[in-house]
């Protein structure tokens, strides 16, 4: 599987926007960034320090002035990154600043204007002319996905309904990584349709929100390139190799107000940057290379970007700088973010023949319909040959040999040779006066079944055919589309592009070594003719390394005073939030009852997976089956639990009625309507009243409520049951 175990950092470049008209209005003029394209350095100005304090200077991969075009950009740090990507790398680039520093315009830029598209689009555009280059032994299988992380909530943007279902889960499988289960993934043929997705996707985004603005601030979007390439090996058998891009335009890094805030817009705030500070978290721990620990798990997109950031893949970020000095803070906070992130140190690897790639499927399928198809196809022309009379000398294994469009001509033909065979035997039988009107209808009749099935035959054919070839155009094959092969001039003045590119890339690295092997060069070994000439040099020396302690002590007081920041605010929000806390458990303890809260407690589970707070079933899950199945004690025997009473009942042998059940067998009243007892007077009372008498007059009380009621005092003695059996026959009859 690993081809290049060889590990490499992660490139980041910045890039300075120009300053914005309303900017260059308000401030004074200039920015606060400062570019050495050379060297790839950015010198930052304190627009508040006094001008004796030294400037702060950064040094990057390359880094990208105002005044650079997105195709430098491209071709210098991203097109090496997509050639990588089509030879099965795992590749990831992303964008980090502040809002309207030009993350998005980096990343998409303006579609209509070729000069300004961004890097998505060039990428589409990469993609799709190196496979129509490739070799015709290649087939590629190119598959596109679009989603955001809101709120810690995945959202898939090709889903038309993804405003109305929950979020999307992740999942982790021993071969691919981290994945979203259930993610749309559409596959495109061409760059059109890739850009119908992408168009599809932002929409999405755009209807999602209420303030695209405010949105696109606070929400990372993902789009995600599968690219499959199939290949003959030298072992002769076709090797997949699968490479996964990413592209991901971040939220705002700038630090969103918590304080003040309350109840839900808490909880909101608290979770708009936890992916951001997570994905800080993530950087600092790999780029400080001690911590065993890489918090990765602490959000969605750490998660998702696992493989990005110190695994299986080559990455670059790029982080973008706006020159206005009010955001100094900000401009500075992201520079040291993006200098901390050169130290992470990647392994990619090509990804051969992995087992979920969905080419080899893809291949798979169109074998078995071209079979089926060639099957059908075969059978046909095999009867028509048979109906030629031609003898059939070939056999079976010559099937696949057979040209397959003589194949499909030559069973077109016979569908249609046989279909005038039926007509014109129909004509014979209408003609034919010897025949019977019954044997005429007869033979009509089955002519016209094996007309229908013909026409059924024929159909399936084409449908199958249609499948086949639907599935078939997925696939490119390099060698196609060969419009640009005519333009070779194109081809030569890219190639002498990408070599300026790499050339100024070299240059670049070339520079920057000398420039550290020029500060670490202490000891000079030099020979000095006088005194003077050693204190002189020794002084310049000296100068240097105070300028540059002097640098390091601001740098560790910025860092101080950051760290103090942020733990005031950590404060602060520990404070709101223990507030909130208390404001519930006065809810709690006082509109609860505690057996309630206890029975809540007992069932409450935590799932580390969701980050929430979950409810344990009633039933534990896997024993709810044999729950159910298992019988209670007192059944041993019976349907149902059942009584002493009905099982005594039952022995008894009485109507199959009760059997098993628990029913009291009452006997009708049986006295006479009382009204003329009333209407007589008192001493006509009937008799059997006066045998049991009650407390009230009013009331009238059945004897066989009295009878029974004395006999089932005990139900379980046998004598009582008896007892109540003799008496109840006539009502239970
Ligand atoms: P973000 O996505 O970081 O919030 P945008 O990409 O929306 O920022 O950029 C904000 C504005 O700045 C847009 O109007 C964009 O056109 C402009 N802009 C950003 N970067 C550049 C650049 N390098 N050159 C020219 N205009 C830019
Ligand atoms: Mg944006």
């Amino acid at each position: 599987m690993s081809k290049n175990k060889s590990s490499e950092s992660v490139k980041v470049v910045v890039r300075c926007r120009p300053l914005s008209r309303k900017e260059e209005s308000n401030g004074p003029a200039g920015g606060i960034v400062q570019m050495d394209l050379r060297l790839g350095q950015v010198i930052l100005k304190n627009p508040r320090a006094p001008p004796s304090e030294p400037q702060k200077t950064f040094t990057f991969d390359a880094v990208y002035d105002s005044s650079s075009k997105q195709r430098d950009l491209y071709d210098e740090s991203v097109r090496p990154l997509i050639d990588s990507v089509l030879a099965g790398f795992n590749g990831t680039i992303f964008a980090y600043g502040q809002t309207g520093t030009g993350k998005t315009y980096t990343m998409q830029g303006l579609w209509l204007d070729p000069e300004k598209q961004g890097v998505i689009p060039n990428a589409f555009d990469h993609i799709f002319t190196h496979i129509s280059r490739s070799q015709s032994d290649k087939q590629y299988l190119v598959r596109a996905s679009y989603l955001e992380i809101y709120l810690e909530e995945i959202r898939d943007l090709l889903d038309p309904n993804h405003g109305n279902t929950r979020g999307l889960e992740l999942r982790e499988s021993p071969e691919t990584g981290v994945y979203v289960q259930d993610l749309t993934s559409c596959v495109c043929k061409s760059i059109k349709e890739i850009e119908e997705v992408m168009n599809v996707g932002n929409q999405a985004r755009a209807v999602g929100a209420t303030d695209m603005n405010e949105h696109s601030s606070r929400s990372h979007a993902l789009f995600l390139i599968t690219v499959e390439c199939s290949q003959p090996g030298p072992d002769g058998r076709k090797h997949i190799r699968v490479g996964r891009l990413n592209l991901v335009d971040l939220a705002g890094s700038e630090r969103q107000a918590k304080t003040g805030v309350q109840g839900d817009r808490l909880k909101e705030a608290a979770k708009i940057n936890l992916s951001l500070s997570a994905l800080g978290n993530v950087i600092s721990a790999l780029a400080d290379g001690r911590s065993s620990h890489v918090p990765y798990r602490d959000s969605k997109l750490t998660r998702l970007l696992q493989d990005s950031l110190g695994g299986n893949a080559k990455t670059v970020m790029v982080a973008t700088l706006g020159p206005a000095p009010q955001h100094y803070d900000e401009t500075l906070t992201t520079l040291r973010y993006a200098n901390r992130a050169k130290n992470i140190q990647n392994q990619p690897r090509v990804n051969e023949d992995p087992k979920d790639a969905l080419l080899r499927e893809f291949q798979k399928e169109i074998a078995r319909l071209r079979a089926q198809l060639n099957h059908r196809r075969f059978r046909s022309k095999q009867k028509k040959e048979q109906v030629d009379g031609e003898a059939w000398e070939r056999d079976g294994d010559e099937e696949e040999e057979v040209e397959e469009e003589e194949v499909e001509k030559e069973a077109e033909e016979f569908v249609k040779l046989e279909e005038q065979r039926l007509e014109k035997e129909n004509e014979a039988i209408r003609e034919d006066q010897f025949l019977l009107a019954e044997e005429k209808q007869k033979l009509l009749g089955e002519n016209e079944k094996m007309m229908g099935d013909l026409r059924k035959r024929q159909e399936a054919t084409e449908q199958l055919t249609a499948r086949y070839k639907a599935m078939e155009s997925k696939l490119l094959v390099g060698g196609k589309n060969i419009i640009d092969h005519t333009n070779e001039q194109q081809k030569m003045l890219e190639m002498k592009r990408q070599e300026i590119a790499e050339q100024t890339r070299r240059e670049r690295e070339m520079q920057q070594q000398m420039l550290i092997q020029d500060e670490e060069a202490v000891e000079l070994r030099e020979t000095f003719t006088s005194l003077q000439q050693e204190v002189e040099a020794k002084t310049k020396k000296l100068k240097k390394l105070y300028a540059k302690l002097q640098c390091t002590k601001a740098e560790i007081k910025d860092v101080n005073d950051e760290h103090v920041r942020s733990r005031q605010e950590l404060e602060q929000t520990q404070n709101e939030l223990t507030r909130e806390l208390k404001f519930k458990y006065l809810i709690i303890e006082n509109f609860i009852p505690p057996e309630e809260k206890n029975k809540i407690m007992n069932r409450l589970m935590f799932d580390p997976e969701e980050d929430e707070w979950k409810f344990k079933p009633l039933v534990p899950d896997e024993s709810k089956s044999s729950q159910m199945k298992k019988r209670p004690v007192s059944a041993v025997g019976y349907k149902r639990p059942i009584s002493q009473y009905a099982r005594v009942a039952l022995s008894m042998g009485t109507h199959s009625r009760y059997r098993a059940e628990n029913v009291m067998l009452l006997e009708l009243d049986m006295t006479p309507p009382n009204t003329s007892a009333l209407t007589d007077g008192e001493q006509n009372q009937s008799p059997t009243l006066n045998n049991f008498p009650t407390n009230d007059k009013g009331i009238c009380k059945s004897r066989s409520w009295c009878q029974s009621q004395k006999s089932i005092t005990s139900s379980s003695s046998n004598n009582s049951l008896v007892g109540c059996q003799t008496a109840a026959p006539a009502v239970a009859m």
